[in-house]
């Protein structure tokens, strides 16, 4: 296939049709069933960042279908890529994980919706936002997959941004809804990184 420089791309496309099939199934059931918000922390930088968020994989598909970003292409020696393959295999099974656990608990947006529960469960029993983590392994892997300073490093330039802004306020709006059962949960887990010492 001209199109594609090599092999890393054709992952990187991969795994970009695996994301979208985990994340599809929540996006149809969030607008099938819509429940009362009880708390909305939505703002309208939130909007803003999720919108641009598209950019995300969008100048890669941009990189890989057209010549317009050739421009700021670099090298990337193989075992550095394998080393990204990884990255994005780990990326996409915590993005999984994270779905199937948070199930009808999720929404695009913070906030909190009837009939929503704490979940602690699974990867949740390790670290609190493991789908925020999952976005920032996909955005460590792509500039190792994808060989250009603008396509690259587009994920990652996207989604810390949101998870600064977001971490911090969907944990107190989580800590004002569930009260002490947040407080418990959160002393046992790390946020984006696992606990090194056991649970107390
Ligand atoms: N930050 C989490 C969830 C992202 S989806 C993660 O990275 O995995 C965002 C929605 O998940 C928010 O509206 C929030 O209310 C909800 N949420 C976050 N953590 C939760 C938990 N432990 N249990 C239930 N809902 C949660």
């Amino acid at each position: 296939l001209p199109m594609f420089d090599n092999l890393f791309e054709v992952l990187w496309l991969g795994g970009l049709v695996v994301g979208f099939a985990v994340r599809s199934r929540h996006g149809r059931r969030y607008r099938r069933e819509p429940r009362a918000a009880l708390q909305s922390k939505e703002t309208p930088l939130d909007r803003i960042l999720t919108v641009s968020g598209s950019f995300g994989f969008l100048l890669p598909l941009v990189h890989i279908f057209s010549p317009w970003l050739v421009f700021a292409d670099y090298q990337i020696p193989v075992w550095a890529a394998w080393i990204g393959v990884a990255i994005y295999a780990a990326g996409l099974w915590l993005l999984w994980r994270s779905h199937v656990e948070l199930g009808a608990n999720w929404s695009p947006w913070v906030e909190i919706r009837e009939s929503q529960g704490l979940v602690t469960r699974g990867v949740y029993g390790h670290i609190r936002h493991p789908m925020y983590a999952a976005h920032v392994l996909w955005g460590l892997a792509q500039p190792l997959l994808i060989a250009n300073w603008i396509a690259g490093f587009a994920m990652l330039a996207v989604v810390l941004p949101v998870v600064a802004y977001r971490v911090p306020r969907e944990e107190r709006m989580l800590l004002s809804h569930f009260g002490d059962a947040h407080r418990a949960y959160a002393e046992g887990t790390g946020r984006l990184i696992p606990r090194l010492r056991g649970r107390s």
